[in-house]
């Protein structure tokens, strides 16, 4: 099981590390082998070659069945051009890796309910969403054209999909929904938007051959209004590129801890990009602050989409609740009464509960 690591910049090297102590403990325990193979993406890369993505790390990751990435940016390249930039590499490796899509849980663990802006009667014994988000269609890459009109300009982006791109990435969704609670919901603007009709007959095509999965439909402007007012009703939404863009935002921050969230970026067969959503925070780089639990969690995703080794996945959020239910925190979620313990002990002790 080949898996290209790119810890990249800032808390991304200190997060990486703690998620491949976790994998060593799966290692132990399930006598199985990781390879893993450690190339440079974002400003590390930039530093060490001039390219924010080296072709070293392109066949490295093309030779892999998993990407494990931490997170790339920093002050230092800010000023660098867009194309010299390290979200550069961020964008070339989706792309080269054929990562259409992208797959978000909004997990609040019943221990950190305080963290949450939602009343306790809302949020019941925590939340578990799977935002499954269309990654390289629609808006960001149809059709982009601005012209001059009477002294000001007009403007206009396409939104255009296609039923293979459509069809694909329901598939996707039905498999994940699956391995969940069985419900997805696509969530679309079918009463104004052509595309969106197309994606409601491609879906509920594909929905045909998942006759154990329940499928149900929902306009965006009220799936975002439901987020916040009945966020249990979900399991996995559906949607396309923008809508997910914005809704997986909002649903992140219904668990009020960025340190905490885990995602994956999926492509044909089981090819994946793991990583946490947060950034490289410059602001606790190098202190042992950064909370490692989302890329800890971006590997149990691994485990359980590149991998299928579903026991282990649950080994390891298994583990991560029973870290939290011992009382330890890291400082991003302290609550009072509670022990603090920084990166390097946060990996150790949840691999040590594997
Ligand atoms: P950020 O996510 O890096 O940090 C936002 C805030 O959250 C900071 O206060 C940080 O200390 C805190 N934080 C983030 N992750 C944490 C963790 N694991 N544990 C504890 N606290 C954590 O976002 P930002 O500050 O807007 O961006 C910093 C750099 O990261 C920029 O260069 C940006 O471009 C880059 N960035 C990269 C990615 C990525 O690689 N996927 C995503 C977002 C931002």
């Amino acid at each position: 099981m080949k898996i290209a690591v790119m810890p990249g910049d800032g808390i991304g090297k200190e997060v990486i590390k703690q998620a491949i102590k976790v994998l060593k403990a799966v290692e132990n325990k399930y006598k199985c082998k990781f390879e893993f193979n450690e190339v440079l993406l974002g400003g590390a890369a930039i530093d060490a070659t001039g390219s924010p993505i080296p072709q070293e790390t392109i066949d490295v990751a093309k030779s892999s069945q998993a990407v494990l990435l931490g997170a790339v940016g920093g002050p230092k390249w800010d000023h660098f051009p867009g194309d010299k930039r390290p979200e550069k590499g961020l964008l070339t490796i989706r792309k080269e890796m054929g990562v259409f899509a992208n797959l978000r849980p909004a997990i609040l663990f019943p221990q950190l309910k305080a963290a949450s802006n939602l009343k306790d009667e809302v949020l019941g014994d925590g939340l578990d969403i799977m935002i499954v988000r269309e990654l390289i269609g629609g808006a960001y890459f149809g059709e982009k054209k601005r012209v001059a009109v009477d002294g000001g300009y007009k403007a206009w982006d396409t939104i255009e999909y296609s039923t293979n791109e459509i069809e694909r990435i329901a598939k996707n969704s039905f498999e994940v929904a699956r391995r969940r609670n069985s419900k997805v919901t696509l969530v679309d603007k079918a009463n104004v938007l052509e595309s969106s009709r197309l994606w409601r007959e491609v879906v509920a095509k594909v929905a045909e051959d998942y006759s154990d999965v329940e499928l149900n439909y929902m306009y965006v402007d009220n799936a975002a209004m439901q987020l916040i007012r009945n966020p249990k009703q979900f399991d996995v939404i559906l949607t396309e590129n923008m809508f997910g863009d914005i809704l997986s935002d909002e649903a992140s921050m219904l668990t009020g801890s960025l340190g905490m969230l885990p995602s994956a970026s999926l492509g044909e067969g089981n090819v994946g990009i793991y990583e946490p959503i947060h950034g490289s925070a410059p602001d606790i780089a190098g202190q042992d602050k950064a909370n490692p639990i989302g890329t800890i969690m971006s590997v149990a995703m691994m485990l359980r989409y590149s991998f299928d080794m579903e026991d282990a996945a649950k080994d390891i959020e298994a583990a991560v609740l029973k870290f939290l239910d011992k009382g330890y925190r890291g400082l991003d979620i302290m609550q009072p009464g509670m022990k603090v313990v920084g990166t390097e002990e946060m990996g150790d002790l949840i691999a040590s509960e594997i």
